[in-house]
């Protein structure tokens, strides 16, 4: 026959364990949170700034561009456009940076 007080340490050792494993869920509920959030954050930054749809890199000649799946507007990180526009030498985008300069 089981002694009482070995069962009411065992009650006390379940709660205990009970409550440890509380914690750890919410410990883990919460990180699950900072990192959605954090992904949200990281989506954000690569959604169109025109129609909010999400960007998908394509390369351009072998130059990586961001172009939203939406309405199909083309984002240039900085540099990019003066790489696209140097490579384009003779054509429109040249002469567009070009005439833009002067
Ligand atoms: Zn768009």
């Amino acid at each position: 026959m089981a002694n009482k007080w070995d069962e009411r340490k065992k009650a006390q050792e379940d709660e205990y364990f009970v409550k440890k494993e509380k914690d750890l869920i919410e410990k883990l509920k919460a990180k699950q949170e900072l990192e959605t959030k954090q992904s949200v954050k990281a989506t954000c930054h690569m959604r169109c700034p025109k129609c909010g749809e999400p960007l998908k890199e394509r390369s351009f000649q072998k130059i990586l561009i961001d172009q939203c799946t939406g309405c199909g507007g083309i984002w240039l990180d900085a540099g990019e456009l003066e790489a696209v526009a140097g490579r384009e030498e003779g054509g429109w985008l040249g002469k567009l940076w070009q005439r833009g300069e002067k």
